[in-house]
């Protein structure tokens, strides 16, 4: 199964991403996190989109195409895969249908996590996750079993993404709504798109999301 999970900063398609990855066996691909380990590895790649990226700006298609391009050649793609924050441009969308025929390859379904804007300043600005494996929480929303202490692996250090506060979010959610929504109805011409409500609890999204992808898997 290839998949494409699609929606707005916040809209925890990330965290259902990870899930999914766990639930289907397939790989999630993020280009956000490929990015942030070229900006932690110090690459020139990294330097380029460290800028772009604290500004709540989208790195040059070019950039992203040819890192996708190459990732999906690797062995660990070949049962299928969940594309996580790309495409997010229609360039990006067409590239990627061009990518995929080239490697004999097509899309399943785009399951597009709906959710309202405000909402998602208020639950971005309160996420964090653990620094050793990654486990996604938040100040108001998700909070770890024990304070200070990691639910999945019990580390005690905690991160929060440096793109992750106000003024950047809302800036993330222009180019959301500019570049990133109009794919909806590329994807849609191709009939491709399943819509799920992205505003209930995280759980419960999951089941839906999951039940949506259960119903392509057996059509
Ligand atoms: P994410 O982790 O998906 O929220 O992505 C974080 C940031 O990485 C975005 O705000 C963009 O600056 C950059 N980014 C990630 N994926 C892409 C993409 N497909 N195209 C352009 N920029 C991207």
């Amino acid at each position: 199964m290839n998949l494409v999970l699609l929606g707005p900063p916040g809209s925890g398609k990330g965290t259902q991403a990870k899930r999914l990855q766990e639930r289907l066996g397939i790989v999630q691909l993020s280009t956000g996190e490929m990015l942030r380990a070229e900006v932690a590895a110090g690459s020139e790649i990294g330097r380029t989109a460290d800028t772009l990226m604290k500004a709540g700006h989208l790195v040059p298609d070019s950039i992203i195409i040819d890192i996708m391009d190459k990732r999906l050649d690797q062995a660990d793609c070949a049962p299928g895969f969940i594309l996580d924050g790309f495409p997010r441009t229609v360039p990006q969308a067409t590239a990627l249908e061009v990518m995929l025929d080239a490697k004999k390859l097509k899309l399943d379904v785009v399951v597009s996590i709906e959710v309202d804007d405000e909402a998602m300043i208020a639950r971005i600005s309160g996420r964090y996750s653990c620094a050793k494996c990654g486990a996604g929480y938040h100040d108001l929303f998700q909070l770890p079993k024990v304070s200070g202490v990691c639910d999945t692996c019990g580390g005690v250090e905690f991160v929060r993404r440096k793109d992750d506060n106000a003024e950047t979010v809302r800036e993330r959610l222009k180019a959301y709504h500019a570049q990133t929504k109009p794919i909806i109805a590329f994807y849609d011409e191709r009939g491709l798109v399943k819509r799920v409500d992205g505003m209930g609890p995280i759980d419960e999204v999951t089941e839906k999301v999951q039940s949506v992808i259960d119903k392509q898997a057996m059509s």
